[in-house]
């Protein structure tokens, strides 16, 4: 078996793989913040993880993947106050279009998608036990993580104090011991969500969420912990500064794994810097989802990968030929050099150059471990609307196969053709050139 790495963002350098229970590997990843629609950076990262989970669970048994939606958050309070619409109505919503979305590019759920909205008594326990431990305190109305009293925080980001307090997301209030002590929990005004919780009617923060569902379902200590590369500071350092403080016997995460940023002129994609595209819009455009897939999957995850239409038209014309090899192929085998390179810190542009010079069924079968070539060649072309230029573009392809299949005298598989599409509505009359016209019953 081909050895599995990846690159440990805690050690920084590349590791083996060894899975703390061979007979069952675990793997959270931080999932979204839903207030509005997935843009293609946030799509980035979801691809590269599902592809991370294909892999896993084609070398294990047995292999537990939870994502999580994070349903509290300011921004969505935004969102639903701008709308006028209640809060559910908008992470309801927001969750309905982040499936579908991704979905769409090829994604399969995770084995499980814990909602923070429905784990607040996992995160009031675990809160109280920072408190009983020393490691959090409350003071006005919230609660805080003491960053002074864990003497490992810092491990992961590998930032020195004065500069964790600069990157950090939160203010410096009043009532915090330390200027990098972060939230745990927060109080609510009686118009925001909140729950009851001995330190009265409040919500938790951002940072808790993930901790506490992440070792609800995967345990004390897992294999994989996944996310984008901005999630590292603060995020990923307060998950374990509140895992391993609540819990002494606990490690956390073995493995850090982080995807560079999806880009647009070198700039990081986000929401705030307005430089988005949203996978919403690009299908709407009719551009389709594996196309989207596999442009996603050009670079390998832990580098930028800047954005550009070069970039989609390149992924358009390498699918179309992927399925005019593919059709009518059986699933073929996939190669160890395949699964080697993807176990190579899951090298994917490495692993689908191969796919270039792979026959149609070994072709079709790596495609379909990488989430691709979900639909039959025909349907490709044809497009889900029924667009009549791919639809042509499928017949020329065909009528290109029997002239190949005619001169090689493949007769036999000349009238195949023929008669596949004399099925479809399209007749061929063979001219005395040589060339072929066709024409629609
Ligand atoms: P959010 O909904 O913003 O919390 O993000 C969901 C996931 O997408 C997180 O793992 C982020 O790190 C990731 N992400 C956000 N922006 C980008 C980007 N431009 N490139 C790659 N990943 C991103
Ligand atoms: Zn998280």
């Amino acid at each position: 078996m081909a050895e599995l790495k990846f690159y440990n963002t805690l050690t920084r350098r590349e590791e083996a793989f060894v899975p703390m229970d061979e007979s069952h590997i675990r793997v959270y990843v931080c999932g979204p913040t839903v207030y509005d629609r997935a843009h293609i950076g946030n799509a980035r990262s979801a691809v590269v993880y599902d592809v991370m989970a294909r892999l896993l669970r084609h070398l294990y048994p047995h292999v537990t993947y939870v994502r999580n939606i994070t349903d509290v958050d300011d921004k969505i309070n935004k969102a639903a106050q701008e709308r006028q619409i209640p809060i559910s109505e908008v992470t309801t919503e927001v969750t309905e279009w982040y499936h579908d979305d991704m979905a769409a590019l090829g994604n399969k759920r995770p084995d499980v998608e814990p909602r923070a909205t429905e784990h607040i008594n996992e995160m009031i326990a675990m809160i109280e036990a920072l408190i009983a431990k020393n490691h959090a305190y409350a003071a006005e109305g919230h609660v805080l993580f003491a960053v002074e009293s864990d003497a490992n925080y810092g491990s992961l980001s590998h930032r020195t104090k004065e500069n964790m307090i600069a990157g950090s997301r939160v203010e410096v209030a009043p009532y915090k011991r330390y200027a990098g002590d972060f939230v745990l929990w927060k109080p609510s005004k009686d118009d925001e969500p909140g729950w009851d919780s001995p330190w009265g009617y409040g919500r938790p923060g951002w940072h808790i969420e993930c901790s506490a569902m992440s070792m609800k379902y995967l345990g004390k200590s897992f294999d994989i912990h996944g996310g984008g590369a901005d999630l590292i500071f603060p995020h990923h350092e307060n998950e374990i500064a509140q895992a391993t403080c609540a819990h002494e016997d606990s490690e956390y995460a073995h493995y850090w794994v982080h995807n560079g940023f999806l880009t647009v002129n070198g700039e990081k994609m986000s929401k705030s810097l307005g430089n988005f595209i949203t996978v919403r819009d690009l299908l709407d455009k009719g551009i389709k989802g594996e196309v989207i897939r596999y442009a996603l999957l050009s670079t390998q995850y832990r580098k930028p990968l800047d954005w550009s239409d070069k970039l989609l038209d390149d992924a358009q014309k390498a699918m179309d030929g992927f399925y005019r090899r593919i059709d009518g192929a059986k699933c073929g085998e996939i190669s160890a050099a395949f699964i080697e390179a993807l176990c190579d810190d899951l090298n994917v542009p490495k692993a689908t150059a191969m796919l270039h010079t792979a026959n149609p069924a070994d072709l079709l079968a790596m495609g379909k471990m990488l989430g691709l070539f979900e639909q039959d060649a025909r349907a490709w072309f044809k497009g889900e609307q029924g667009d009549v230029d791919n639809a042509d573009d499928w017949i020329d392809a065909k009528i290109a196969e029997r002239i190949v299949a005619k001169k090689a005298r493949d007769f036999a598989a000349s009238d195949r053709i023929r008669d596949e599409l004399k099925a479809d509505g399209i007749v061929l009359e063979d001219r005395p050139d040589g060339t072929t016209d066709w024409r629609k019953t």
